[in-house]
């Protein structure tokens, strides 16, 4: 065992192949539906959508993929992002066990998600697209593929959760800053968005119509623009591997081996990137680490939603996929972690969840925040309010190993900062949290809109 606290890697060490789940995992996810049709997708119409070299690379199963050079290079901006030992934060708990966490927040944009942009952004500029339409929730994704489009020369229209937009003013002006252009969604310059809007001229947006909006405008457009996400789909989680790729070349370095990974889930990529490179050596050589993915008590997908097939968007234009939903209705209560509000999970995921290859459990607003704060005081990092949930699951790990005075090794991601999130850390201090649990009547009625597939 090591005596450092930071585990830094060389850039030669950025890993130069991305992975693919698909090729490992005992249990392929169904096959993804054309939502007019229901009938199995073809390349043609995700063409619309994507560029081919993505298409092909959401469908592949080969084990590794090579991480083009440009790619690589901008990586290097910011990878291999740091892995730490929390020395202090297991002091305060007075545990035997080992928390280390791999810190995303090291990115420019302050989460994970600039692995995946900037590769996206690469293949659609390789395709001869001019420009990209995409939604944000909390604004991290807008940010990250605003970045990513400026460094490529790509244009960028970015749909944002209206609520969002009024109360998160400073992402709104970091994809400004990019040169994307930022929309409240729902708009009136889209055929969806006027008709959510003639229904309730107050909407307040959610991920689900703003997915729409973006994914409406890159199919009206010829060609000419192409349509972004930043999480649930395969080719998205596979570009997010190079987290556990790296962990794992960090963990050997620290000279111990995780017995839980630990990671916070909205669509399920940051999880993944950190959670897949270990489930592949769990099946291939032998390893046993308990993958756990957390996800809010008011938006708990894994842990009450259904699993089964839904569409990707509440305008039932995006593809249809089975995965763990709480319906494409479903409006979330504004909670304070944005990133965790999509109704769905990543469809690799929910088949891994539902075999029982991974774990999952939901917590609470308030507990959550309260270990976010606790982290904060011992390790200095003041969390995304998403990655808090990671945090608080990191925690309880920490004192049920305490308990059962048991040594134990934890690995969680962080999956980026909470520097834009400085309003719900005034809300939790000022002691105006609330916690909500999501009824299960709501998510009864909503997966009652479930399309009816044999
Ligand atoms: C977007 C986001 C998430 C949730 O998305 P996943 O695809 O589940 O990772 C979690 N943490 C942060 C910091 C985010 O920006």
């Amino acid at each position: 065992m090591s005596e450092q606290t930071r585990f830094i890697l060389n850039e030669s060490d950025l890993p130069k192949q991305w992975y693919n789940v698909l090729a490992d995992s005992p249990v392929p996810p169904a096959p993804v539906l054309n939502p007019q049709t229901l009938e199995p997708i073809t390349p043609e119409f995700l063409s619309v959508l994507f560029p081919m070299e993505l298409i092909m690379q959401e469908i592949s199963t080969d084990r590794y993929i090579d991480i083009p050079e440009e790619v690589r290079e901008m990586y290097k901006l910011w990878r291999p992002t740091p892995l730490i030992r929390a020395r202090r934060l297991e002091k305060a708990l007075g545990t035997p066990a080992h928390i280390y966490y791999k810190y995303e927040g090291a990115s420019p944009s302050g989460s994970h998600k600039p692995n995946t942009a900037v590769a996206q952004a690469f293949y659609n500029k390789a395709a001869g697209v001019k420009a990209m339409t995409t939604e944000t929730g909390a604004g991290q994704w807008g940010s990250a593929l605003a970045m990513a489009c400026n460094f490529f020369d790509l244009d960028l229209e970015v749909y944002m959760v209206k609520v969002s937009y009024g109360l998160k003013p400073y992402r709104r002006i970091m994809m400004e800053s990019f040169g994307a252009k930022v929309f409240p969604s729902p708009t009136d310059a889209t055929n969806y968005g006027r008709s959510v809007l003639e229904e309730n001229p107050d909407s307040p947006g959610s991920l689900g119509i703003a997915i729409s909006e973006a994914v409406e405008v890159a199919a009206m457009s010829n060609g000419a623009k192409k349509y972004g996400l930043g999480s649930v789909l395969n080719h998205v989680l596979t570009h997010q591997s190079v987290i556990g790729e790296e962990a794992l070349k960090q963990m050997d370095m620290a000279d111990e081996y995780p017995d839980v990974v630990i990671g916070c889930v909205g669509g399920g990529s940051n999880f993944a990137g950190i959670a897949y490179p270990f489930l592949r050596e769990n099946l291939k050589n032998g390893q046993r680490t308990r993958l756990l993915a957390v996800e809010p008590t008011a938006t708990p997908s894994l842990t009450k939603g259904e699993y089964a097939f839904d569409y990707g968007d509440t305008a039932k234009m995006a593809p249809v996929v089975k995965m763990h939903t709480l319906g494409h209705g479903f409006v979330p209560p504004t909670i304070h972690a944005g990133g965790l509000r999509y109704h769905g999970m990543a469809p690799s995921l929910s088949a891994l969840f539902d075999a029982g290859l991974v774990d999952a459990v939901s917590v609470h607003q308030k507990t959550t925040f309260d270990a976010a704060l606790q982290f904060a005081r011992t390790e200095g990092i003041l969390a995304a309010p998403e990655s808090a949930h990671a945090i608080r699951a990191a925690i309880d790990e920490a004192l049920d190993a305490k308990a059962k005075d048991e040594k134990r090794v934890i690995l969680f991601n962080l999956s980026g900062h909470g520097h834009f999130d400085l309003a719900s850390y005034e809300t939790y201090l000022a002691g105006e949290l609330e916690d909500y649990a999501h009824p299960a009547e709501a998510i009864e009625k909503a997966t009652e809109e479930l399309p009816d597939i044999a």
